[in-house]
């Protein structure tokens, strides 16, 4: 599932999930449609895991940015809690 670090400039194998943060994050196939007509039912979310090796998780962290993934520096001001569970 998952490969390597999600930095596309760091070539980290993903061995230990001890190491390093993992990451959630929910697709919305609905993103993009006005807030509030997609709340009466429920959208299917296509889930993924993504996973930042130790050395990079403590400098970037992942956001949802238009359906994308992205990594951002810990501390740029459009820092996103991402749900790190
Ligand atoms: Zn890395």
């Amino acid at each position: 599932m998952i490969a390597k670090c999600a930095n596309p400039s760091c070539s980290t194998d993903f061995h230990y999930m001890r190491e390093g943060k993992l990451f959630r994050m929910d697709f919305d196939p609905d993103q993009g449609a006005a807030p509030g007509l997609s709340s009466d039912r429920k959208p299917v979310r296509k889930v993924e895991h993504f996973w930042l090796c130790g050395r990079c998780a403590s400098t970037l962290t992942l956001v949802m940015n238009a359906g994308k993934v992205e990594t951002v520096p810990v501390f740029a001001p459009a820092f996103k809690a991402a749900a790190a569970s």
